[in-house]
């Protein structure tokens, strides 16, 4: 009998950060690498966030805090929800966790039965299903074609509930796609929640911030404040402050739901770090104009990749709204020849072929949950991204 658990089986790494390690590792024997595979912000973390923070250790705050976050940062995201969303959780309706990842996964574990199932529109961020899986639950995926901008269709969502069905999750602006629903189209979702009472909905929006042009978020109980007794909010400070590292991610929803989601926390990592909490709730209180300035410069980066991937042979780039992804579709390349006379018969071959030919790292779309894409994280300088497009258009031609 091996030492690993069955349920490991069940699950891969992170493609993602096997894509971002790889190129990591190619850098360090000297290799000439443009990584875009990353989810996080080039940006650095606020000044005045670091300052909190640093005060937070000279004050003494270092040791446990409540499990599932401090009274100040519950308090700084009930307002924070209450500003930004028009949403009015208590205190006691936020929980707080490392990262948006482990709201997720306390959200799952907390709520899964065996075989419970878990609505993911694909393509999806990497990490859904496979949290489900460990959680006990099944994945059940709903394909949201490119001809709809990636967008989860009524009536195919409609189809994929089931009596089993415990959670739809939804991504708004989404990883992979950058894709964002505006609020009448939301309100058409939530029209087909509203329709099957015993599905929760787990609304994943951690790229709120990061939306371009004349674009307006819009998150669940906001338009349908009927479902707030059923909805878990997930947000978190990584994307929108540029503090991937700090991790500390939140949610607001039903007090029992929240109260179990403390109970796996308790079992398991307790509260996440005291210095991260203080940090995170000045940057939820503090000034927010950086952010406009930071919107435009990944807006600006968004329009450049588009329509430099749009002259790529056998590449087709769509607009998102949304986060800091595109994800091009590289239909036109299945089929040909690479230099080395081997055919690229997949967007896992053409992600390799782009690492090892152009120096590129992006990482392909069977991760995500729909072929044949890749994705390209554009949070990088422009110098960076132009050079980056240059070297696959020049890989692109050089397929036959
Ligand atoms: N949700 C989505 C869609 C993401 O892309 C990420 C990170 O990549 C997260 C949640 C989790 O972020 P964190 O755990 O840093 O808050």
């Amino acid at each position: 009998m091996g030492v690993l658990a069955e349920s490991l089986a069940r699950i891969k790494p992170s493609p993602t950060i096997a894509v971002t390690d790889l190129a990591r590792k190619l850098k360090a024997e000297g290799r000439d690498i443009i990584g875009l595979g990353a989810g996080e912000p080039d940006f650095d973390t606020p000044d005045f966030v670091k300052e909190a923070a640093i005060e937070a250790i000279r004050r003494g705050d270092t040791k446990y805090t409540a499990v599932d976050g401090t009274p100040a940062l519950k308090n700084a995201i009930v307002r924070k929800f209450a500003r930004e969303n028009g949403l009015d959780y208590k205190a006691s309706e936020i929980s707080v966790a490392n990262g948006g990842k482990q709201v997720l996964y306390n959200a799952f574990v907390a709520t899964l039965n065996p075989g419970d199932e878990v609505v993911i529109p694909a393509p999806y961020w990497v990490s859904y299903p496979d949290m489900v899986l460990l959680a006990g639950g099944k994945p059940v995926f709903v394909t949201c074609p490119e001809q709809t901008g990636f967008k989860l269709r009524a009536e195919d969502l409609d189809e994929a509930i089931t009596p089993r069905t415990k959670w739809v999750l939804l991504n708004s602006p989404s990883n992979p796609t950058g894709t964002a629903y505006s609020a009448d189209e939301l309100k058409v979702i939530c029209d087909v929640l509203r329709r099957h009472p015993h599905v929760w909905v787990m609304t994943d929006d951690i790229y709120e911030h990061l939306v371009y042009g004349e674009f307006e978020f819009n998150t669940v109980v906001q338009v349908a404040p009927e479902l707030r007794d059923r909805t878990l909010t997930i947000n978190g400070v990584s994307k929108a402050y540029a503090m991937t590292g700090w991790r500390i991610g939140y949610a607001g929803g039903p007090e029992a739901l929240i109260k179990g989601m403390a109970k796996v926390q308790s079992q398991s990592t307790s509260n996440p770090s005291s210095i991260s909490q203080a940090a995170a709730a000045a940057a939820l209180e503090g000034p927010q104009q950086f952010l406009s300035a930071w919107r435009l410069a990944f807006q600006e980066r968004r329009d450049l990749v588009v329509e430099r991937l749009n002259e790529a042979r056998g590449l087709r780039c769509h607009k998102p709204d949304g986060a800091f992804y595109v994800y091009p579709s590289c239909a036109g390349t299945i089929g040909k020849r690479m230099p080395d006379g081997s055919v690229i018969g997949s967007s896992e071959d053409f992600a390799r072929y782009l690492l090892e030919d152009a120096g590129v790292a992006v990482v392909h779309g069977s991760a995500f949950g729909l072929d044949p894409f890749f994705r390209i994280s554009y949070a990088t300088s422009k110098e960076v991204l132009q050079e980056a497009c240059t070297r696959i258009i020049q890989a692109c031609d050089r397929l036959s």
